[in-house]
């Protein structure tokens, strides 16, 4: 039987980690450390991600702000917000939700965002340094998947990594990850031709394409390890991933299951990279 990866467990203990820096740091520097998420609109989907941000930060004692800007919002007032955060010393990381109504322009707002405060890690400024290896923030999904593998003691040097789904978010941070963990990494997209014979290469396969059942056994190598990215409904409308679990599971020697995998790793990132931000602020390495 595979080796189940526990995000839930992983993240918790992270967060725990988290936690205990955070007394550390209010006591060297009277100090918390500061999230602020922008929200604008009333999507649900963003609505709920923006909630579990909120208890996240509560739960490592984190200050958290949570701004709330009705559908109406112009840009300059969502990019005066913006540079306000920007200019908050009790503020380390700005977060704003996406997607963003359609009359906002996202990556006008995402480009006003200080870099120093940027936990998201999606200003140019951060994804060109994560590019070159001189990053102060790794994107949260990814930067969880790297960490997933370590706790679990899952060796990535020398193993040939593939990635399936090549989007800004996760599949190239991802691909830049493993290789940065010295993994030799291929990315397969929508035109990757004969994809099931890439795929069978892999000792690391990460799944990242939005589609229920889309990895099957015959495209995993007998030991391999899946992770599993996609956030997809299946026909019930129940949360599963890419892979064909039940099918699948038997055949490698680790997954993660969906939900339980890499999900609850992302806040967690998040909250890393934002105790790194405030550190940084205040002088502490
Ligand atoms: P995306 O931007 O839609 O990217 C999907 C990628 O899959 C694209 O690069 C696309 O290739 C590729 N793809 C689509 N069909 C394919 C096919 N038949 N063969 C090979 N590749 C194919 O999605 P995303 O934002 O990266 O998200 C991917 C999934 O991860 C979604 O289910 C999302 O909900 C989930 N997700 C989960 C978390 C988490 O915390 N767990 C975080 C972020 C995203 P092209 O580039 O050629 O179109």
């Amino acid at each position: 039987m595979a080796m189940l990866i526990d995000g839930k467990a992983t993240s918790r203990a992270v967060r725990d980690e988290i936690r205990a820096e955070t007394e550390r740091f209010l006591k060297a520097t009277g100090m918390l450390p500061g999230l602020a998420v922008v929200i604008v609109g009333e999507d649900p989907a963003s609505q709920i991600y923006v909630r579990n941000k909120h208890k996240a930060c509560e739960e490592v004692g984190f200050l958290s702000q949570v701004h709330a800007l009705p559908e109406a919002t112009t840009q300059e007032e969502l990019d005066a917000l913006v540079e306000k955060l920007n200019h908050d010393p009790a503020i380390h990381g700005i977060l704003v939700q996406l997607p963003l109504p359609k009359h906002l322009d996202a990556e006008e707002v995402l480009l006003r965002i200080d870099p120093e405060k940027d936990v998201d890690a999606f200003h140019p400024v951060n994804v060109g340094k994560i590019m070159i290896g001189t990053d102060s923030f790794l994107p949260c999904t990814p930067a969880g998947i790297i960490v997933l593998l370590k706790r679990h003691g899952i060796e990535i040097a020398g193993k040939r990594c593939v990635v399936i789904g090549r989007s800004n978010i996760v599949g190239k941070p991802m691909a830049l990850l493993l290789l940065r963990e010295n993994g030799t990494v291929t990315i397969c997209h929508s035109r990757t031709k004969d994809l099931a014979s890439v795929t069978r290469e892999a000792d690391i396969l990460v799944s990242s394409v939005g589609k229920a059942k889309f990895v099957t056994a015959d495209m995993v190598k007998e030991g391999a390890v899946v992770i599993d990215v996609g956030m997809n409904r299946d026909e019930a409308g129940k949360l599963c991933g890419d892979v064909d679990f039940s099918a699948v599971e038997p055949h490698v020697s680790a997954i993660t299951p969906v939900p339980g995998g890499v999900g609850p790793m992302t806040i967690t990132m998040l909250l890393q990279n934002t105790l790194k931000a405030a550190k940084k602020a205040a002088g502490i390495a």
